[in-house]
């Protein structure tokens, strides 16, 4: 093993479990975890060594954006007012409203750059953004956002989906545009109500699956549909995951069906999901049923969280913190117990990583250092207070403080 030429020791830190300890890092790694006040530095007398007092601060896990759209943002551009649907929600519609919008907004790169500094600068360093891909657009969204990709890797690790925006078979060429998705970096491919929108599920699941087995890619569908219908495709999702050995690769964003069922019928598709190792990705929308987090979890099944739309032409919403996020799945799901509040940051932190298989996730010897440091007394009460003085750390590195890049 080469000798270690440069090490951080973080002393005095907090972790969830209330213990104190200091964290040694090397090569943007945790080398060494033990109590503090116990630690010596590891390796040659001529090693660069900085001592860094985190004074007894909460650390946790950088958090993990598991839902969110780099392209279609106007944060940090002009206001965009909302317009209402004419006849109550309909995703057409907020399509058509989105492309008007999007004609007048500044350039895409700057805007995806301006998300990207909000939600790292929040402590997220590591991201699922969702990238439309359609009939419309062709694939120019996505070299934009492939571009800010390369561009900000050193700072967040960041997976992309080939989102059909405009359905796939009612978007003619949609299923092309997809696959070249896919060859030029998308490591998921999406999809878009299969049922409401393109009114063929076996169609819209066939060019799905049938991408991501050619590309050895993963699935992460957007899914608005309610109550049985939403759960109808929701089966179908678990079974061909299933079925083609995917368990661990699949996602279904939303499912707002599995918030408006019966009890019985939730658990029986919660030990679907779990069987087939289907993830599911809440935003806790406002005025709207979305999946029960502690039933689904309770039954086995990975729930994550993101911010999905931050200021954009579906609502005017969002502000990159996966902090106030799990606060936001917390006050939804009615958690108050210090328990079910730390189950709401588990779904921004390590049931995040675990959708989004990262490896290398947590505060652990071997992990890579990617860590925020938060003034809380522990977790329960930093879901509830949401302090916005952090210090966000990168392999070892402070690259933001109290939300802004440094
Ligand atoms: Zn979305």
């Amino acid at each position: 093993m080469a000798p270690l030429t440069e090490q951080t020791i973080f002393i005095n830190a907090k972790l969830a479990d209330g213990s104190r300890v200091d964290l040694t890092v090397a090569d943007g790694r945790f080398c060494a975890i033990a109590p503090a006040g116990k630690t010596a530095s590891v390796g040659p007398a001529s090693i660069d060594l900085a001592i860094v007092d985190l004074g007894g601060q909460l650390v946790v896990p950088a958090f993990v954006e598991g839902h969110i759209h780099l392209d279609t943002s106007f944060y940090g551009d002009a206001w965009r007012p909302h317009i209402p649907c004419s006849k109550g929600f309909d995703v057409r519609e907020r399509v058509a409203f989105q492309a008007r919008n999007l004609a007048a907004a500044a350039p895409m790169g700057e805007r995806a750059k301006n998300q990207l500094e909000l939600c790292i600068g929040n402590g997220s360093l590591a991201m699922r953004s969702h990238v439309m891909v359609d009939g419309s657009v062709g694939l120019k969204h996505l070299q934009t956002i492939l571009a800010a990709r390369e561009e900000y890797r050193d700072l967040i690790d960041i997976q992309l989906v080939a989102f059909p925006q405009s359905g796939i078979l009612s978007s003619p060429g949609t299923a092309e545009l997809l696959d070249e998705a896919l060859k030029l970096g998308c490591d998921l491919i999406g999809g878009l109500d299969p049922a409401s929108f393109d009114r063929d599920v076996k169609g819209h699941l066939d060019v799905v699956f049938g991408l991501a087995q050619k590309h050895g890619a993963g699935v992460d569908i957007h899914l608005h549909d309610g109550g049985t219908l939403g759960l109808f495709q929701v089966e179908e999702i678990a079974a061909r995951t299933k079925a083609l050995g995917m368990q661990g690769h699949v996602a279904v964003s939303h499912a707002y069906g599995l918030g408006d069922i019966p009890a019985d019928a939730l658990l029986k598709a919660g030990e679907m999901l779990a069987g087939a190792g289907v993830a599911i990705m809440t935003n806790a929308p406002g005025n709207h049923a979305f999946p029960p987090v502690a039933a689904l979890r309770q039954a086995g099944v990975t729930v994550f969280s993101g911010s999905d739309n931050i200021r954009d032409s579906w609502w005017p919403y969002g502000d990159g913190d996966m902090l106030s996020r799990a606060n936001l799945v917390g006050y939804r799901s009615g958690f108050y117990e210090d328990h079910e509040l730390a189950a709401a940051f588990d779904v921004v932190t390590h049931a995040g990583a675990r959708a989004l298989g990262l490896e290398s996730y947590g505060i652990a010897v071997g992990a890579s250092a990617d860590f925020v440091t938060i003034t809380a007394e522990h977790v329960p009460e930093a879901v509830v207070a949401v302090p916005k003085g952090r210090t966000v750390y990168r392999r070892g590195r402070a690259v933001a403080k109290d939300g802004k890049m440094v």
